[in-house]
């Protein structure tokens, strides 16, 4: 059967056909530029050329007008009908508490996703517009929604609740949520093909580290707390989020500077982390600076790793027993610097990286950690669309 998966953000959709019988990918792609204009189409196909196509797409029903044209033309397509493809998989960064696994999307559901869209203000809206033109251009296909909090679900009740009035928690959904289930999920897994046991018998600390960045503990192949909260701002240092900070300080910068809320929410989100720190947002940037010289850079490198050191103490304290630290995503799988900084001095925690085995750029999963380290640190490239197309399969056997 041929899944197709979709991971739609505000500007850009990715996309990958599965031939799932055979586990292979058939093709795989990305529209950028998605409403902002000077929008193109990036098509691969394993064997053949990477097409390029510039189309303007002022909304998400073009750009998945556009992906059905381009998988189905006669040249650049790998599909003669549309009709072969069995189903389509979602990625949606936020269900709630409603949504504990992947869903068959009705309009239930879908009002559902819409509920919950004030929590992810800017990803459910171009999640819930991907899923609409989908359904619009393949309405025979069953639609599944793949959610990012799923993953997060089985974290224990004292690792999700904030210490706030309980009220808040009934009455406002108030508590942690946590993201990059999805990804979490896909690595988490291929971690423990990699230890050589079940998943359900792992313990992992996943540190995912994108433009987004977070750390999830996972034990026995379930999640059982994340940095992340309610919101994609708690927890580590991220490009331009803060991460974790006295709650009052909002309150103390309203107070005390004619910032609105609106304007201080938009510079903890989009104003702080390294571009805060060091004026880049970008880690390479921020790598270029600090050797140029510059002291805020190399501050902000050195935060960065803190803050990961004390998550990866805190949450080898929550395990009791950690198999393998996992670096993923961007950062994550190609700075050998940061990991470096982030895994130095860890010893007494049975953590010792291989220094050249770390510095060896490598794109395929890989074990980092010295021949006699007791945890195993692993770097695993993620692969959203493939745990989007394997949760699809999922929910249809269900
Ligand atoms: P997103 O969260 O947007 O999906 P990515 O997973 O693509 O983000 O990660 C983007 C981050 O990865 C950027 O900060 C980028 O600088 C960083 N990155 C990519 N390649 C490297 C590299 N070789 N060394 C250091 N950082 C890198």
């Amino acid at each position: 059967m041929d899944i197709l998966a979709l991971n739609c953000g505000s500007s850009s959709l990715k996309y990958q056909l599965f031939d799932w019988k055979k586990k292979e990918v058939i093709a795989k792609g990305l529209v950028e530029r998605v409403t902002i204009g000077d929008s193109f189409i990036v098509h691969e196909v394993p064997g053949r050329e990477t097409y390029r196509e510039e189309y303007e797409c002022p909304d998400h029903q073009v750009a998945i007008n556009l992906i059905i044209k381009t998988l189905t033309d006669p040249v650049h397509g790998v599909v003669k009908d549309m009709k072969q493809i069995s189903a389509v998989g979602h990625r949606v960064v936020h269900g709630g508490e409603k949504f504990t696994c992947s869903v068959l999307i009705d309009d239930t559901v879908l009002n559902a996703i819409k509920e919950v869209q004030h929590l992810a203000p800017l990803h459910n809206p171009p999640n819930i517009a991907g899923i609409e033109a989908a359904k619009a251009v393949l309405p025979d296909a069953p639609h599944i929604a793949i959610f990012d909090t799923a993953f997060h679900q089985t974290m224990p009740q004292h690792a999700y609740t904030y210490a706030l009035p309980y009220e808040w928690y009934e009455k406002y959904g108030v508590r942690r949520y946590g993201f990059h289930g999805t990804s979490v999920a896909y690595v988490g897994r291929r971690a423990a093909e990699l230890l050589g046991k079940p998943f359900e018998q792992a313990n992992l600390i996943v540190l995912h580290l994108g433009n987004g960045a977070s750390v999830t503990a996972v034990g026995n192949g379930r999640s059982i707390d994340t940095s992340m909260g309610m919101t994609p701002l708690e927890g580590l240092i991220m490009g331009t989020r803060c991460g974790d900070l006295d709650p009052d300080v909002p309150f103390y910068l309203m107070r005390h500077t004619a910032l609105s809320a609106d304007q201080t929410e938009e510079l903890l989100f989009h104003g702080s982390g390294l571009r805060g720190l060091a004026g880049v947002g970008d880690m390479r940037e921020l790598h270029a600076l600090a050797q140029q010289g510059n002291g805020n850079a190399e501050l902000a490198l050195q935060m960065t790793a803190y803050r990961l050191k004390k998550y990866i103490g805190a949450y080898s304290a929550a395990l009791g027993r950690v198999d393998a630290i996992v670096f993923t995503a961007g950062i994550g799988e190609n700075d050998p610097d940061l990991r470096a900084r982030a895994c130095g001095e860890l010893n007494n925690l049975g953590i010792v990286l291989d220094h050249e085995r770390n510095a060896t750029p490598a794109a395929t999963a890989r074990d980092i950690a010295a021949a006699a380290s007791p945890v195993r640190i692993l770097v695993i490239p993620t692969d959203e669309e493939w745990e989007i197309a394997r949760a699809t399969r999922v929910c249809l056997q269900r």
